[in-house]
């Protein structure tokens, strides 16, 4: 079978792959900065040189490559490979023929999914979900994206919508979500939700390491920086990945209790925490759920990481 490009469309890079579909591997790779405020016309002229010119590093000639996967981050009609909804680039890319215009540009195929439901199908053909017919993910990062393959196929839904994860509602009175409903998981237990609670614990002057890590500028905290304070033992910080934890597993409750999902892997730069994110994770599934075998349920971290994208956005398009 031909090697399939995979494309990650991202605010910040773009980056373009050439992914061997048989063994997941990635043959070639090369990324430049999106410099989404030019807009889309000039976006999308970027990212067809950026795939001709990975095809000509490459050493391999159009004609041996079998076509082009773009994973994307908003809503998309993937039927008619059009881009409906991208919330972080400017312009937020209504109506935008991208398939087609990708199609014009470098005279190969192309089809486009969710960045995350490309995630999603890279994780379970080659990454944390090898061998198991139903899992969910959830990558958490500046939001939180989702996926599911449910009977060893990728879900899809309505144009490639189904599996947005972070929206399941964990609170109907919760605070106002970046989509419009109140109380979804993404505005408890995204990496800025994560950040919020240490800034205010350090504007709340509060016994907690991560006001000198930050050395007192609220801007300086991140998750990862409340992970660093946690390991080291921080009650406070602790306590943060605790609630986060505890968010993410009432969510991946509905999630069991609706799927029945083998595996929930989870992944994202959030994600790295590990067992401070995870465990409580767990453990709030693990007392809640009771209509189904939730010992049986694994959850796990990515494998692929930033290369997940790229890898499952190819395979799929190759499917
Ligand atoms: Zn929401």
């Amino acid at each position: 079978m031909k090697p399939f490009i995979g494309c990650d469309l991202g605010g910040t890079n773009l980056r373009a792959a050439i992914i061997d579909v048989e063994t997941g591997q990635v043959l070639h790779q090369s990324g430049i900065p999106t410099l989404a405020r030019e807009g889309q016309e000039a976006v999308m002229r970027r990212i067809a040189n950026l795939i001709l010119q990975v095809i000509n590093e490459s050493g391999f000639s159009k004609t041996e490559i079998g076509g082009i996967g773009i994973g994307v981050p908003g809503v998309l009609d993937i039927e008619r490979g059009v881009v409906l909804f991208l919330p972080n680039l400017p312009g937020t890319w209504p109506d935008v023929p991208l398939a087609d215009t990708i199609e014009k540009l470098t005279g190969l195929p192309v089809r486009i999914l969710n960045d995350v439901r490309s995630i999603t199908y890279g994780e379970w053909r080659f990454g944390a979900g090898r061998g198991v017919d139903t899992m969910a993910v959830l990558a958490i990062g500046t939001g939180i994206g989702g996926g599911l393959i449910i009977n060893s196929q990728l879900h899809l839904g309505i144009g490639g919508t189904g599996g947005e994860l972070g929206h399941t509602v964990i609170d109907y009175n919760g605070p106002r979500c970046g989509c419009g409903n109140y109380g979804c998981l993404e505005a408890y237990a995204s990496g800025p939700a994560i950040a919020a609670m240490g800034m205010k614990a350090v504007a709340q002057g509060l016994t907690t390491v991560i006001g000198e890590l930050c050395e007192y500028d609220l801007n300086r905290i991140t998750p990862a920086l409340i992970a660093k304070a946690a390991e080291s033992g921080d009650e406070i910080a602790m306590d943060i990945y605790e609630r986060a934890g505890f968010y993410l597993g009432v969510a991946a409750s509905s999630l069991c209790a609706a799927i029945g999902p083998r595996r929930i892997v989870v992944c994202g730069g959030v994600a790295q925490a590990g067992d401070l994110l995870l465990k409580p994770m767990e453990r709030t599934m693990r007392v809640r759920v009771h209509v189904m075998p939730v010992d049986q349920v694994q959850v796990l971290q990515g494998q692929l990481g930033d290369n997940a994208g790229v890898i499952g956005v190819a395979l799929w398009s190759a499917s």
